[in-house]
């Protein structure tokens, strides 16, 4: 069990507070609140609170919201609550739309400063001139506008005297720079578009680069932590501290992003799933989201140790979504109940079992533990088995129920099969057996043994229940042009069934282990006390091994 809760980002922060860089440490965590959050943001806000707690530092909720497009209260509402799901406390909670008058000010220290200008070139030709890795870029004839004129013409791009796309502000960098985000990138762009925060106040917005710097240097973050792919853009991130003149020097440090197995994750992707009708909603419990996670009923403990376990490091990497399931069931094992459901029932009736009796019999509710105490469970003459523990003709060491074979019932008694009732069409739809009193389960009988235990359920005072039954939702295996072609179409098995009676008042969110099919979460959504919904969160056992 590898540990790695020393990682070289927490490195790096010690290095910089005992050479007296940063007093102390404020990290954040900034979504743009453009959908829900996955995993991934699991990983880096894991990184991020427990980063700063392990200096007692702080850490700070940022809305990234400077792009109006496609950002919504909906999804603000929703990342505060996962966060808090997984147990964490902000201390700010900012937008960096506040921050909008603040950033425009900066910019018009830049054009005064000649490093920035007034671009009429289209996005387009802005592409054609940058170059390539190769080629050096080439100047606009806009690169040598006055310092007067920029600052005239970025007044009325404010004001909305130009149309989306018209004129875009560059910072005036270097077009020959080896790193092509340093090619004088754009920094505002026109868009006349209403902000969930803003209104209509603004119609030219900051870009994510020239934003993000602004954003931690005037919340006084002093550890910026990001994903590999903005590791280029560093030395523009450096440049914007720098030549704002903004107080405070934020430092950014790159991590690799989280990939897992059958999963995707970009909120492009799942909003697409979302709207496309592939799955019921962001919370649909097949869903890498958070919200969908908790529905299907991950714990926030399982989550969390998995982040910690896959570590940090600043080398690209695929995870085995397998290791998040095995976190899930470490963690459940022992806190939660053992009880018996049974998915696709099968008639049985017990011939020699007095009819209309009732006996309750007592059932641990967690053999591995004890402090869970036990339970009551009734048993009478007609029980339900599963379909699948039962064979008429069975092939060589089957040792569920066959006709004329002896198996035990969890906690109860040997019964043994005597006739197999069908319907007209050849169906199994009832088995008679018989029970034998002296194998009354720890009663300590020991006159003959039996190989196979089945789960069952008494039929009378069953609840009626809808079983969930996940796979994956994304195939790897099914790839093609388009992440759609991998989608799996049996990512959902729903089957009608029974639980035991101790089970009607049962509230959403609580888990259980089912005796032989898994873990399972009651839904919070759909399950009512008139009909009880379970999702599966994982089978009992799997393959992979840490
Ligand atoms: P996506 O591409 O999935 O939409 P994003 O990076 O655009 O993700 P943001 O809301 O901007 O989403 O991300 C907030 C924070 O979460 C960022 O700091 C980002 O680096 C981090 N993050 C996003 N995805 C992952 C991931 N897969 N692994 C680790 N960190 C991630
Ligand atoms: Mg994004
Ligand atoms: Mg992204």
């Amino acid at each position: 069990n590898v540990n790695n809760s020393s990682h070289f980002i927490k490195y790096i922060v010690q290095e910089d507070l005992d050479k007296g860089a940063y007093e102390h440490v404020v990290t954040r965590f900034p979504p743009e609140p453009n959908g829900y959050l996955h995993i991934g943001h699991a990983k880096s806000i894991v990184l991020n609170f427990e980063l700063a707690d392990a200096f007692n530092g702080k850490t700070n909720l940022r809305f990234d919201d400077t792009n109006p497009l496609k950002e919504d209260q909906e999804f603000v509402d929703a990342i505060k609550q996962d966060i808090q799901w997984l147990g964490y406390e902000w201390d700010g909670l900012f937008y960096a739309s506040n921050y909008f008058e603040e950033m425009y000010e900066r910019a018009v220290l830049l054009i005064k400063k000649g490093l920035a200008y007034v671009e009429d070139l289209t996005q387009e030709e802005i592409r054609q001139y940058r170059g390539t890795l190769t080629e050096p870029g080439k100047e606009s004839e806009s690169r040598s506008r006055s310092v007067d004129e920029n600052l005239a013409l970025f007044e009325k791009m404010r004001k909305g005297e130009f149309a989306n796309g018209e004129k875009v502000l560059r910072a005036k960098i270097d077009m020959s720079s080896p790193n092509i985000n340093l090619r004088d990138p754009v920094i505002y762009r026109i868009s006349h578009t209403e902000h969930h925060n803003t209104g209509d106040k603004w119609c030219i917005y900051p870009m994510y680069s020239y934003a993000h710097p602004l954003e931690d240097a005037i919340e006084g973050v002093t550890h910026s932590i990001c994903t590999l792919e903005f590791e280029d853009q560093r030395p523009l991130y450096d440049w914007v501290v720098a030549h704002t003149e903004i107080e405070g020097t934020p430092k950014q440090i790159e991590f690799a992003r989280l990939n897992l197995t059958n999963t995707v994750m970009s909120k492009r992707k799942l909003k697409q799933l979302v709207d496309e009708g592939y799955v019921d909603g962001w919370d649909d419990p097949r869903m890498p989201t958070l919200s969908g996670l908790r529905r299907r009923g991950f714990t926030a403990d399982s989550i969390k140790t998995f982040c910690r376990e896959i570590g940090v490091s600043k080398a690209d990497n695929l995870v085995d979504v397998r290791m998040l399931e095995h976190f899930v069931r470490e963690d459940l094992k022992l806190q939660s109940p053992r009880t018996m459901s049974v998915l696709k029932p099968l008639k049985v009736v017990i011939t020699n079992y007095p009819e209309g009796e009732v006996e309750w019999l007592d059932a641990e509710v967690n053999p591995e533990n004890e402090t869970m105490g036990t339970r009551q469970i009734p048993f009478s003459r007609e029980i339900y088995i599963e379909q699948s523990d039962f064979m008429e003709n069975p092939p060589k060491k089957y040792f569920r129920l066959f006709p004329g074979n002896e198996v035990r019932l969890k906690h109860a008694y040997f019964i043994k099969c005597e006739e197999v009732i069908k319907d007209e069409e050849g169906n199994v739809i009832e088995l008679r057996c018989t029970y034998d009193p002296e194998t009354k389960s720890g009663s300590g009988f020991t006159g003959r043994k039996v190989k196979g235990t089945l789960h069952w359920v008494e039929a009378t005072h069953a609840k009626e229940a809808e079983f969930r039954l996940y796979n994956s939702l994304i195939d790897d295996e099914k790839s093609g042009d388009d992440f759609l072609d991998a989608v799996n179409p049996e990512s959902l098995d729903v089957v009608h069934g029974y639980v035991e009676p101790n089970m009607a008042d049962v509230k959403g969110n609580d888990k259980f282990q089912f005796f032989r099919h898994g873990y399972f979460n009651v839904d919070p959504k759909d399950s009512h006390e008139d009909k009880l919904v379970f999702n599966r969160i994982v089978e009992l056992k799997s393959s992979f091994k840490l």
